[in-house]
């Protein structure tokens, strides 16, 4: 070969090589499950996913650790796990039930199966059903335990962002969602409330500070979860309502809608918006609603 076929054969070998490496930087960056569209890099993200009526929140945390609050009904595993691995994730290590009904914990045996999980939370409650079974046995057999945080228990301690659990102060026996572990995310300005299914009698029990940015609104949107006295004392900027289009329990409430609005609060709904992403660097938040869709048809 001479040496100007030489210098052109090297010189196209390096354009391929780069237009090789951009393409796949271009892959990478589209197959995120959502666009961020703010000017800034966020460092913490809560993503609500829409698993139609149930609740299931997947968080990034800044030291680049995961935490997923919920799994939806029995027939969402599959797809959660292909989101946190597209968010790209090979592990969850706070795994939350924040209590035994089939629309937060059904696909958490399946999770606890097929991925690679770190610690599993749940209140102290002994559920008799097959599903609660199930999950027991998932958790033995990877050699995982369960445990009970209490109320007032910081879960994570980073150097900038905690995780607190603000209840339930008690196990109520006759009512799961009164056993909701509620949460609160702390992360530099910005603080996200995990309210599970938790009711009034729950939410009257907790003393510790409820204030925060983004609420992800309790008991999907049911009026028994959410009240004038208990926005008043969030005070939330962003409500996120975890439900499903059309579902029989009427939720989210007009009721908890017409307070949300009057209190001057943005609200996304999963049924409506599908999955909602809101991010923040600590001081900044916003929020992506073109993130993927999990949600299926029951099986
Ligand atoms: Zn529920």
């Amino acid at each position: 070969m001479k040496r100007k076929n030489l210098l052109t054969a090297a010189l196209f070998a390096v354009i391929m090589l780069v237009a090789l490496c951009s393409c796949n930087l271009e892959t990478v960056f589209n197959n995120l499950p959502y666009t961020v569209t703010e000017d800034y890099t966020p460092t913490l993200l809560v993503h609500f996913l829409d698993v139609g009526q149930g609740d299931s929140a997947f968080i990034e945390l800044p030291n680049g650790k995961t935490m997923l609050i919920d799994t939806g009904e029995n027939y969402h595993g599959e797809g959660i796990i292909s989101y946190i691995e597209r968010c790209g994730y090979r592990k969850i290590d706070y795994l939350v039930g924040t209590h035994p009904h089939s629309d937060h914990i059904g696909s958490m045996s399946y999770i606890v199966r097929h991925f690679n999980i770190g610690s599993v939370l749940m209140p102290k409650v002994a559920a008799n059903t097959e599903m609660y079974e199930n999950l027991l046995k998932s958790i033995e057999s990877k050699e995982l335990t369960v445990k009970n945080p209490k109320a007032g228990l910081k879960i994570i301690r980073g150097d900038d962002f905690s995780a607190r659990v603000l209840g339930p102060q008690e196990i109520s026996e006759d009512n799961y969602n009164n056993d909701s572990l509620v949460i609160r995310l702390d992360y530099k300005d910005a603080t996200f409330l995990f309210m599970g299914d938790a009711e009034r009698d729950e939410i009257e029990s907790i003393t510790a500070d409820m204030s925060a940015d983004v609420l992800k609104v309790g008991h999907h949107g049911s009026a028994n979860a959410t009240y004038q006295s208990f926005l008043d004392k969030v005070q939330p900027q962003i409500a996120v309502i975890s439900c499903g289009e059309n579902n029989d329990y009427g939720h989210p409430h007009q009721s908890v809608l017409k307070l949300l609005k009057q209190a001057d609060c943005d609200v996304y709904r999963t049924d409506k918006n599908g999955t909602v992403t809101v991010y923040t660097d600590g001081t900044k938040i916003g929020v992506a609603t073109d993130g993927v869709s999990i949600r299926r048809a029951k099986e």
